[in-house]
């Protein structure tokens, strides 16, 4: 076993007390409480903080060297991305967390193979803005820029779009350091592409990840306001259908939204821009508050990397943190009638959100992507910061989607337990993820509820 070595600017950080580690439960996906901080506590949570991460230390290496060097001196790993995830599935605990934030991003472009080559701890703004030089382009962002494209894949993170997949499904191959330090290579060529594409942590640590790029493109952005969620939910399919991104924002309790929002790529939708949409007018930038974090709307057309996320990378994205996220993945052919369960618990859900986004995605044949084999409909919850309350609602709202079969996102808050019927590669993807990961370094509390077992390997 080789010895540890840390990025000389980064001390590890103690984040809890040993006692207070073997305290903590996370109840599945549900939000935990940091109500036992005091100030002056050093410790490291999520973006949200809504989750104290149970590691004792994050370790920012400089080198794939370095990466190898540090799996193979620990028994407990995880990879660590921007911290985005509302779960607990980026921690370890016990264990050390590895940021590549420090890793030169190192973007390679192959023109000739229309591909990228990035350190995933790179963000999307990073990789964006350097695409959008070469003349190219991803097909699609998430909201927010912020995030890593190792985390993002990992949790299987998209935007909108009906003919557009997950983020993962861009992954032409990965380059993994494995528990015992060695680095393995999966492309195209290989079976477990599909596995590890949205591979929630436990294969390994992702230093390289090759994307599919395009040529760059244009995109223009109609917010329209107020408009009915009765008749819009009637019209779906031509709504989710009529730009080449959609989101349906607002409170599903009410009885209008609050934004309806199309991304049109210039020159693929050749219909005009009508001035309302059930009963929804079109507004542009000068009715938006002052200092806000969206980008450019009012249908001004820009490139691809400054219109497909909702936010900018220069400012804080959706309640700057001060709120929880749950998403639900619903086959298509139910969404009508998903939506409709949801806004008939208006009364339940409305005190608690601060808004749904819905938006539609392509079905994809990643094993653990919840739009695996199922074109979807995303139904995505931004809760204010009641986590008793959301982890009250979770089960509730479950419940209630059950004949819809829901899949729920990784990275955000969910309270379903055995998803062995909801993912039928789950078994699967456990069992390459052991071969992969034969010391269980990876393995984590998250990786224990999924597998349905409260039992951690040894190393
Ligand atoms: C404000 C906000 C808006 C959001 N909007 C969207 C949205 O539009 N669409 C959507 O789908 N989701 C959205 N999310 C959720 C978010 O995209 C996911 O939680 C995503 O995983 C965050 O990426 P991260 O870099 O922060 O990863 P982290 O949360 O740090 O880690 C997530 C997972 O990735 C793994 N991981 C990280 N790096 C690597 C690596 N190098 N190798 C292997 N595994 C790795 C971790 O182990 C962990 O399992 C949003 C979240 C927030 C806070």
């Amino acid at each position: 076993m080789q010895p540890t070595r840390l990025a000389q600017q980064t001390a590890p950080t103690v984040v809890e007390s040993g006692q207070a580690l073997a305290n903590r439960r996370i109840p599945d996906g549900r939000p935990t409480h940091n109500d036992h901080r005091k100030p002056g506590d050093v410790t490291e949570s999520n973006w949200a903080a809504n989750l104290d991460y149970a590691a004792t230390a994050v370790h920012r290496p400089v080198s794939v060297e370095e990466v190898q060097e540090l799996v193979a001196a620990h028994p407990r790993v995880r990879p660590l991305g921007t911290r985005h995830s509302f779960t607990d599935i980026a921690d370890s605990p016990g264990g050390i967390l590895i940021s590549l934030e420090d890793l030169p991003a190192d973007i390679q472009v192959d023109h000739d193979a229309g591909t990228v080559s990035v350190n995933p701890g790179t963000t999307y703004a990073v990789l964006a803005g350097r695409l959008e030089e070469e003349g190219l382009a991803l097909p699609n962002l998430a909201s927010l820029p912020h995030i890593s494209i190792g985390g993002a894949i990992a949790t299987a993170t998209h935007g909108s779009g009906d003919t557009n997949g997950i983020l993962a499904t861009s992954v032409a191959a990965i380059e993994v350091v494995r528990g015992d330090g060695s680095l393995t290579r999966v492309d195209r060529t290989s079976t477990d592409l599909p596995a590890l594409a949205v591979g929630l942590g436990a294969f390994g640590v992702y230093t390289r990840v090759e994307l599919d790029v395009e040529p760059t493109y244009a995109v223009a952005q109609h917010i329209y306001t107020n408009a009915s969620w009765e008749s819009t939910i009637e019209d779906l399919d031509e709504i989710m259908a009529s730009a080449y991104s959609v989101s349906l924002l607002g409170d599903i309790g009410a009885s209008r939204m609050r934004n309806l929002w199309l991304k049109h790529k210039i020159g693929r939708e050749p219909r005009g821009f009508p001035s309302t949409i059930h009963g929804g007018s079109r507004i542009d930038d000068t009715a938006l508050p002052h200092g806000h974090s969206l980008t450019r709307i009012g249908g001004v057309p820009g490139p691809w990397s400054r219109r497909m996320a909702h936010f900018r990378p220069d400012a804080p994205p959706s309640a700057g943190g001060d709120e929880l996220q749950t998403e639900y993945f619903v086959d298509r052919r139910h969404g009508r009638d998903a939506m409709r369960v949801l806004r008939s618990m208006g009364d339940r859900i409305s005190p608690h959100l601060r808004a749904m986004e819905i938006r539609s995605l392509a079905a994809d044949d990643l094993w653990l992507s919840p739009a695996y084999r199922r074109p979807s409909l995303c139904l995505g919850f931004t809760w204010h910061k009641h986590p008793e309350a959301v982890e009250a609602l979770l089960p509730e709202i479950e419940a209630a989607l059950d004949d819809f079969e829901p899949r729920p996102h990784w990275g955000k808050l969910f309270a379903l337990g055995d998803l062995a019927d909801r993912f039928p590669r789950l078994g699967d993807f456990l069992g390459l993820a052991a071969a992969y990961d034969t010391t269980r370094t990876f393995w984590n509390p998250f990786m224990d509820r999924l597998a349905g077992s409260r039992e951690v390997g040894t190393r």
